[in-house]
């Protein structure tokens, strides 16, 4: 009886195991060029060929938020929905924000305003000022004092959006790089996930990303860059189901350039809205939160906010923060400090950063 029933069967169901359930647990794995960067997405849970299905879908909603969200004209797939606004607000005109824009919009002018202006799209003028906007090559030489003041932002994002309409100014150029791989990596996974509630999945975004749901074999992990070391990792982080990594570093776009004195100076991308120039105070900065655009845009304000970036990580609801100071030291929060595992340095030492409490 065993034999002649029970054993084909428990045979049959082994087999039919082998041919679908392990290959439920097979991830499929793509990368494609969007936003500047490398996007690499990881699916599990649905089965092979629904996995790579996904990612195929998901890769072409990026591909159409990344379009519309462009700041400047591009001739290869035409102008992009900002391209043409930003065309409109640079010469002061008030104009209605196109619906697909409108959400990122909203979200962008409460982080604005949280982070009092640290964070604020409105710098985009500057950016292009310093060249960062550009994806070709960098400038040798910084701008003129005088070129930097007249680029200042008129206003902040926040007072520039009303409901649905925004009026710009002289000079303005909305850029939305700071905000706009965590909005749109959100976007994307919010799909997945709506459309396969039992997909788990990784979209990373040149060492930015989002994780939702497990891996059976082990936790969605992220290796922290050090700013200084090339191909170094100063921690490894855990993400939790539907948790966000996001970093702002010095060393993403910039280039050196002698001063007067002949000493080489450092200029990076993330402009400081107050003074025009790159911030100082930071290196790198890493924010964990369960929404994207809010750890992308808290990982730029943050970095801008310098010694003083816990009462904007308060402001902004963001309680896990890893920090790499201009000297180098390591400061965190308790949350972070919960989940980081640090790399011990070339002497085995493991650093000990300095606890940050937010207010
Ligand atoms: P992130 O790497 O997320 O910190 O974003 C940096 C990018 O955001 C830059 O390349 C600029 O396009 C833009 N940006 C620079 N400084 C700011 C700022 N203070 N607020 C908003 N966007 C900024
Ligand atoms: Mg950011």
């Amino acid at each position: 009886m065993l034999k002649k029933f029970v054993m084909p069967a428990l045979l049959a169901a082994g087999l039919l195991w082998l041919m679908f359930g392990a290959d439920r647990e097979k991830p499929a794995q793509m990368q494609t060029l969007a936003m500047g960067t490398l996007v690499d997405m990881t699916v599990l849970g649905l089965g092979g060929q629904t996995n790579h299905a996904v990612i195929v879908s998901a890769m072409a909603q990026l591909r159409t938020l990344e379009t519309q969200w462009h700041p400047d004209a591009r001739k290869a797939d035409g102008n992009s929905l900002l391209a043409d606004l930003n065309q409109g607000l640079q010469q002061g005109q008030t104009l209605s924000v196109p619906p697909p824009l409108q959400g990122g919009f909203e979200q962008a002018a409460r982080y604005a305003e949280y982070s009092e202006g640290l964070f604020d799209p409105a710098v985009g003028g500057l950016v292009k000022l310093w060249g960062f906007h550009s994806e070709a090559s960098f400038p040798a030489a910084p701008p003129s004092e005088g070129d930097i003041a007249a680029a200042l932002p008129a206003k902040r994002f926040d007072a520039l959006l009303n409901g649905s309409q925004v009026t710009g100014f002289d000079g303005l150029r909305l850029d939305f790089g700071a905000f706009a791989k965590g909005l749109l990596l959100q976007e994307v996974s919010d799909k997945i996930h709506a459309e396969h509630p039992q997909a788990s999945f990784l979209l990373n975004g040149g060492g930015d990303l989002v994780a939702v749901g497990q891996r059976p074999d082990r936790p969605w992990r992220i290796a922290v860059r050090h700013p200084r070391q090339h191909n170094k990792h100063l921690a490894l982080i855990e993400l939790k189901d539907g948790e966000a990594a996001f970093t702002s570093g010095d060393y993403e776009r910039f280039f050196d350039a002698s001063t007067a004195d002949g000493k080489s100076q450092h200029y990076h991308h993330i402009i400081d809205p107050r003074t025009g120039w790159p911030s100082v105070g930071t290196q790198s900065l890493t924010v964990l939160h369960a929404d994207a655009g809010v750890a992308d845009a808290a990982s730029t304000a943050l970095f801008v906010a310098g010694d003083d970036w816990p009462q904007v990580a308060s402001r902004m609801g963001v309680t896990a923060v890893l920090r790499v100071a201009a000297n180098g030291e390591l400061e965190w929060t308790k949350a972070m400090a919960e989940r980081v595992e640090l790399t011990p340095s070339e002497d085995g030492e493991v650093p000990l950063p300095r606890l940050r409490a937010l207010p």
